[in-house]
């Protein structure tokens, strides 16, 4: 049993050695339903003790994992995504109840990380090495993957199925075992989402969870054990365990914040362009990694787009997401982000932008005590704002005009982040220009969100990533295997020789 049932409220455990165990812990944390503001369970802060338990039982159980032969791991993750589209629709509740997302949102992200695991089914094709043969006479030379022991994913409030998926599946197939700290707002996700894979017949030890913040963050970069770390969550904290993580003598990668931004064309299909910003900056109630979250339109598109997407935007519904209904956009994961978020928008009011729509005033009759948020549209922003200059992380779309595409090249090169940017146009030449220009890793054409699938690396550049090699598709194989090079030497005539001698032919 992941969650222990007391008096009061339900205590997470801990996944130690394939069982569901207590923590040492003294301290708590609260998870409330975002929807209502009610206590829905307890989280234990673990340190040093929960750690140390939890990366002893990854580290007896690596050998015997490594030794599993490659096809024998694959078939764990068949079994594993067969086990999560039996439970698809469960996760995405416990997604919901414990993040507050939209129910067809939870699915979707459920479905992002399902991906990662098919990925990760292909990993005796992925994991081959090279081999050339007589790289000098009678010299071989071969590359083979190797995994690298244990290691350790933290991850953020914003995803909690998919994010901690991005990483494990990855992980295990290679070879590795793995110790998972889901963020201590949601935690629940990927405990149930742990059955899934205890049940598909991981070997006990193999993956493991520990819960906490910062002292168990901490322990995990301090563990002599742990080989490598993922970490996806605020710039700040990425940059932190990086620097700590690497200090150490691990391997990370760590992925930050972002501020993305929508390049919006005179020439663009302005129906579709509405709609898609509209879900990019809104969806998931901004709470989102590559959440379009400024808007940037070029010359006369600000006259078409901005009365549109307003108009649009405030008929959007919002409610709770807890008891079945499908709103347009639900809650803030909790009250502490509504306070950070509204601080936010009171400060670009003061600024000077100029509020479009101001969700602050909105309210949900059935749900009094949720965290709830309308959208907000700041317009006629400028580059030296808060507004524009930092990630807010909820539903607010600030919006900067300029003359030109090269003064919304020049906006996003002043940008500190990197994570994603949109162009919408019809014209080939601005997209290219586009493409090849902007200062951010992912990049989308007329596509809202560009957030790279289970196939392709999630390439933040700036300060939305620190470290080499990215989190997923092959550079994330790379991540989690160490390469061993071997070259050969055999002496003696080449035997081939024999077969292309005329001489030796007449002779036999
Ligand atoms: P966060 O940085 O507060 O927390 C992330 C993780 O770090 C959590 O597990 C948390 O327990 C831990 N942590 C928090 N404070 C710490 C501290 N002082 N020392 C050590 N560890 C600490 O992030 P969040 O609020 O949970 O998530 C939102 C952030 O994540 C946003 O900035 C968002 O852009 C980012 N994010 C980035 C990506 C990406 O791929 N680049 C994807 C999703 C979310």
């Amino acid at each position: 049993m992941a969650v222990a049932e007391s008096k009061a409220v339900t205590t997470c455990k801990l996944l130690v050695g394939g069982d569901w165990v207590d923590s040492a812990a003294t301290e708590f944390g609260d998870i409330n339903n975002p929807s209502t503001g009610e206590l829905i369970a307890k989280v234990p802060m673990g340190g040093n003790q929960d750690v140390d338990r939890a990366v002893r039982a990854a580290q007896e159980a690596y050998y015997d994992w490594a030794e599993t032969p490659i096809v024998e791991r694959a078939r764990v993750m068949f079994r594993f995504k067969n086990n999560l589209e039996a439970r698809y629709e469960e996760i995405a509740k416990c997604v919901t109840r414990e993040h507050g997302k939209t129910l067809n949102e939870a699915r979707a992200s459920v479905q992002r990380g399902i991906e990662v695991v098919e990925f990760a089914c292909g990993i005796p094709s992925l994991m081959t090495g090279e081999c050339l043969e007589n790289i000098a006479r009678n010299v071989d030379c071969e590359t083979m993957r190797h995994p690298i022991g244990v290691c350790a994913g933290i991850t953020p409030f914003n995803f909690p199925a998919m994010v901690p998926l991005w990483m494990y599946p990855l992980a295990l197939t290679c070879g590795n075992t793995f110790v998972l700290k889901p963020s201590e707002k949601v935690p629940m996700s990927s405990m149930l989402i742990a059955e899934c894979l205890m049940e598909a017949g991981l070997p006990k030890g193999v993956f493991n969870i520990v819960h906490g913040g910062k002292d168990c963050v901490n322990a995990l970069l301090e563990h002599p054990l742990i080989k490598a770390i993922s970490f996806v969550g605020s710039t700040n904290i990425a940059k932190y365990v990086y620097e700590k993580g690497t200090a150490n003598g691990k391997r990370v990668q760590a992925a930050g914040g972002a501020k993305n931004h929508i390049i919006i064309m005179p020439d663009a299909d302005m129906d579709h362009t509405v709609q898609a910003l509209q879900a990019s900056a809104f969806g998931c109630a901004g709470e989102r990694c590559m959440a379009g979250s400024l808007a940037v339109p070029v010359g006369k598109a600000a006259e078409d787009l901005i009365p549109r997407l307003v108009e649009a935007t405030a008929k959007m519904k919002i409610g709770r997401t807890d008891d079945g209904g499908n709103p347009d956009m639900g809650p803030l994961v909790s009250a502490e982000h509504l306070k950070k978020v509204t601080g936010m928008i009171d400060k670009g009011a003061t600024e000077g932008a100029k509020l479009a729509l101001d969700g602050r005033t909105v309210k949900v009759q059935d749900a009094p005590k949720g965290y709830f948020l309308g959208p907000t549209i700041f317009d006629h922003a400028k580059a030296e704002m808060s507004i524009v200059k930092e990630e807010i992380f909820g539903p607010v779309l600030s919006v900067v005009r300029v003359e030109n595409i090269e003064a919304a090249i020049k906006l996003g090169q002043e940008c500190p982040y990197g994570n994603g940017a949109v162009i919408y146009t019809n014209s080939g030449r601005s997209a290219r220009e586009f493409k090849r220009h902007f200062n951010a890793g992912m990049i989308g054409v007329n596509v809202g969100v560009p957030a790279s699938m289970a196939w392709f690396p999630f390439t933040g550049w700036n300060n939305s990533f620190y470290g080499d090699l990215h989190i997923q598709g092959k550079e994330g194989i790379q991540f989690y295997t160490q390469q061993k090079m071997t070259m050969t030497r055999w002496f003696g005539e080449p035997t081939q020789k024999k077969f292309v001698d005329p001489v030796w032919k007449t002779k036999s």
